[in-house]
């Protein structure tokens, strides 16, 4: 099991069709030669072998079988999007790899290869998999499948970052890191693109903003820079005390929508885990509120992390997210 992480937008479910290209293509080259019959399918996302699952919102089906149906559907649609319009735009912070798509995943994975040769099998944001809601059994078949893929499978993981996945898999996997972009890459992509043209001064605060992800720079809405600014407000409420944390708290209710919800608390994991970096002595590639950095050691931001990561998970439940930050704030007041 190989885990790719790093940065949002930076092509790590890329990297890992590349990876599924490299293995069936039939020139047996250092790289995929892109032109055999095995490397166009994987490219047109139809190769038969290769089985990509992205987070989806959960199956509105209550009989097993027909949310393990309802899972795929949904999941070749997604493939159908994708192949229509390569470029894709940031999965709902709802969606989850849930108990019906690990189902999925386990069907799939009992069946033998089509082709006879490898089989791949891609889990987008792994740190999505849902392990509660009573389902323990299909989650530890799907760790046992990780742990021991039958012969000739190759799963391949892409999270974020490592820390947000399931211990049991995390000390299992075999991590890659894909660095951010360099600001002449994100800006050599964003010209090659046809639509929209942008003027220079455009161009250049895009690539700014973007920051080393061509994810970030083709953003066709301001979502993410919302979520981050969401979260930054919560972090300089729960710094200034119980006053200023408890109004917050109420001022922020009802949330227009539960994704956006779920996008802040990513967005919250992902500045605690900047602000690590910085206290670590590396550089913070956003910008991380002055006073989370005080502790000089990284242990309360871990502990901070590991209560979001919670939060994260309670949130795909049915847990209203107003009562979810009031225990959030105050846990993350606790140990910052
Ligand atoms: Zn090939």
């Amino acid at each position: 099991m190989l885990v790719l992480t790093g940065p949002i937008g930076v092509g790590k479910q890329r990297l890992a069709l590349w990876l599924a290209q490299l293995l069936l293509c039939e020139a047996d080259g250092a790289e995929p030669c892109s032109r055999c019959r095995p490397c166009r399918l994987v490219q047109e996302l139809g190769h038969p072998d290769v089985h990509w699952y992205v987070p989806i919102p959960r199956p509105k089906a209550t009989e097993p079988g027909k949310q393990i149906e309802e899972a795929a559907e949904t999941i070749a649609q997604v493939m159908e999007d994708r192949r229509a319009k390569p470029l894709y735009g940031p999965v709902d912070g709802m969606s989850s790899h849930s108990i019906a798509a690990v189902r999925l995943v386990q069907r799939q994975a009992a069946l033998t290869a089509v082709e006879g040769r490898y089989r791949i099998f891609i889990l987008g944001e792994a740190d999505r998999l849902v392990a509660q809601e009573g389902a323990d059994v299909a989650a530890n078949a799907l760790l046992k499948l990780l742990e021991e893929p039958p012969p000739a499978n190759l799963f391949v993981l892409t999270s974020v970052d490592v820390r947000r996945l399931l211990p049991t898999i995390r000390s299992r996997a075999v991590p890659l890191r894909l660095n951010r972009l360099t600001d002449a890459e994100v800006r050599e992509f964003l010209g090659a693109q046809p639509q929209p043209a942008l003027t220079p001064p455009e161009l250049e605060a895009r690539v700014a903003a973007a920051q080393g992800s061509i994810g970030a720079a083709i953003g066709t809405d301001d979502a993410t820079g919302k979520a981050y600014h969401a979260a930054i407000q919560l972090l300089d409420a729960v710094l200034a005390g119980p006053g200023p944390r408890l109004e917050r708290v109420i001022r922020q209710t009802p949330w227009a929508a539960r994704g956006e919800f779920s996008a802040m608390l990513d967005a919250l994991a992902d500045t605690l885990s900047e602000a690590t970096r910085e206290t670590l002595g590396h550089a913070a590639h956003r910008p991380v509120p002055e006073r989370l950095l005080r502790h000089r050691s990284p242990d309360p931001l871990l502990k901070a992390m590991a209560h979001v990561a919670e939060a994260r998970e309670a949130a795909w439940g049915n847990v209203n997210p107003q009562l979810l930050l009031a225990t959030l704030s105050a846990e993350l007041a606790a140990v910052l």
